[in-house]
């Protein structure tokens, strides 16, 4: 029995749940006037930012933060649909188109890339113009990160943070240059790009000159670090973590304590906390529970980079909200955003919004819909009809309130859509139903919403290009329009 059913059978129906949700719903949605005279109060903040936080929820379009919100606020025992997560509570915010040079829907490399250096450029590709070629070294074609140009030019610290491989697309657009986002280690990397002079992606993190190299680097991704002779990926015999750990006032760690131990003396600090990705957060506890959370791991970063004398610019990205959708696996999704909630809540609380820029966006969509539902019915659950039971399509089957347009839980050819009466849709390894069958699901075209607090943070307003959200930090950081 799924629980929405239990609920019904137990007599909890939508309205008195409606009644009581009333009470918990955010300020800004229970009292719409006083919403209205606190915007009449606020004033842009002009000044220059100290510090700039960009959070990225990789694959985290607006039906996916709405879905988040929902499932957040029911979880806390509160109305879903008026809950506030903690990006709901900024002051500014708007929508970004996300195509790349090549398509209408970009991937993680070229939608995180051009928000961190400004320019658009090809599916697949990092830290490099939109003149580059598909896997072709051209290292005439790099571009400069917000964060190398930020800790060059004005002597920030940086940091980046990810539940993916450091090495990942994502937070490998804050501090790499590549035509190819899977040169995450010199095994990966074609000879012909080593011979044109290019080099891995993890490579580049760790050996990467000190004025431009971060402060502090949070994820997984280990094996691209370490040589085959230590059970790692990389071919050179390069033991990059102890080379980083080899420098003045380095460490290495792989788990939470080592994490704050090395925080609280000031170290420079890589820590890669899983061989690849970090476990979803619906499994972590029970698989890894050494490994920080996204949000222990923003807060040591932001710590750790908070001692820094000329402030600094520190990217965290949720990847799994995009690597759980794209298995269908809905739940994690789901509460990875709500992790990312978590972390943006912390960095918040840590920061002074006189002097930090916070910005929280997406790469690129994904493709959920939210098709009706009672106000107290589980969001996770199915539509249910007038007498409780689930409202049926015009195939005879029930819908489920959130669906993927593509995806796994699609179809096999020839064969129908199942029948999800009795399945418990909440469960963690549930796979969602998609209205058409793929191994991954895809990543969709439409805008995603930015929100943004902070000085400059008026700036991230209506309709907007990717790129111009790097222009938006380059001027609150007072940058100069072009490196020099
Ligand atoms: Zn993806």
């Amino acid at each position: 029995m799924t629980v929405f059913r239990l609920r019904r059978a137990l007599g909890v129906i939508a309205p008195a749940c409606v009644a009581a949700f009333a009470l918990t719903s955010s300020p800004a949605i229970a009292n719409p006037q006083a919403a209205l005279e606190a915007a009449l109060e606020r004033a842009p903040n002009p000044a220059p930012a100290r510090n700039v936080i960009l959070f990225i929820g990789d694959g985290m379009g607006v039906s996916t933060v709405t879905a988040t919100r929902i499932l957040a606020g029911q979880r806390a025992g509160a109305d879903g649909a008026s809950y506030d997560l903690a990006f709901d509570q900024m002051p500014y915010g708007g929508l970004v188109r996300t195509y790349s040079v090549d398509g209408l829907v970009t991937d993680s490399a070229n939608g995180a890339s051009a928000i961190t250096t400004g320019y658009r450029t090809i599916n697949g590709a990092l830290g490099v113009d939109g003149e580059t070629r598909r896997g072709v070294c051209d290292p005439t074609r790099n571009v400069p990160t917000l964060a190398q140009r930020a800790k060059r030019e004005l002597g920030k610290a940086v940091g980046v943070v990810s539940t993916a491989a450091i090495t990942d697309a994502s937070p490998a657009a804050f501090y790499a240059h590549s035509p190819a986002r899977s040169w995450q280690s010199d095994a990966d990397l074609p000879a012909a790009a080593r011979e044109a002079g290019c080099v891995d992606i993890a490579a580049q993190l760790v050996m990467a000159a000190d004025d431009i190299r971060p402060d502090i680097a949070l994820g997984g991704g280990l094996s691209f670090f370490q040589p085959k002779s230590a059970g790692g990926r990389r071919e050179d015999g390069q033991d990059l973590p102890a080379l980083w750990a080899a420098r003045p006032d380095s460490a290495f760690v792989t788990d939470r304590d080592s994490l704050n131990l090395a925080v609280a003396e000031g170290r420079d600090v890589l820590g890669l906390f899983a061989p690849v990705h970090i476990p979803h957060e619906v499994n972590r506890p029970s698989v890894a529970p050494q490994i920080p959370t996204l949000e222990e791991m923003t807060r040591a970063a932001i710590t750790r980079l908070g001692t820094a004398p000329e402030g600094y610019v520190l990217l965290v990205e949720a990847a799994h909200i995009d690597k759980a959708h794209h298995a269908g696996l809905l739940n994690a999704s789901l509460t990875e955003g709500i992790e990312l909630s978590k972390a943006v809540a912390a960095a918040m609380s840590m920061t002074d919004p006189a002097d930090t820029l916070i910005i929280v966006t997406a790469d690129h969509s994904h493709g959920l819909t939210l098709n009706g539902g009672g106000r107290g019915d589980d969001v996770l659950g199915l539509i249910q009809g007038p007498a409780g039971e689930p409202r049926l399509a015009g195939d005879g089957l029930p819908v489920p309130i959130l669906l993927y347009a593509t995806g796994p839980g699609g179809a096999e050819a020839g064969a129908g859509r199942p029948d999800l009466d009795g399945v418990d849709l909440t469960a963690i390894d549930h796979v969602r139903q998609a209205g058409v069958r793929l191994g991954s699901a895809a990543h969709t075209g439409e805008d995603v919403p930015a929100y943004a607090q902070g000085p400059s943070a008026h700036l991230v307003t209506g309709s907007m290009d990717q790129p111009y959200l790097f222009q938006v930090m380059r001027h609150a950081l007072r940058l100069p329009a072009e490196a020099p």
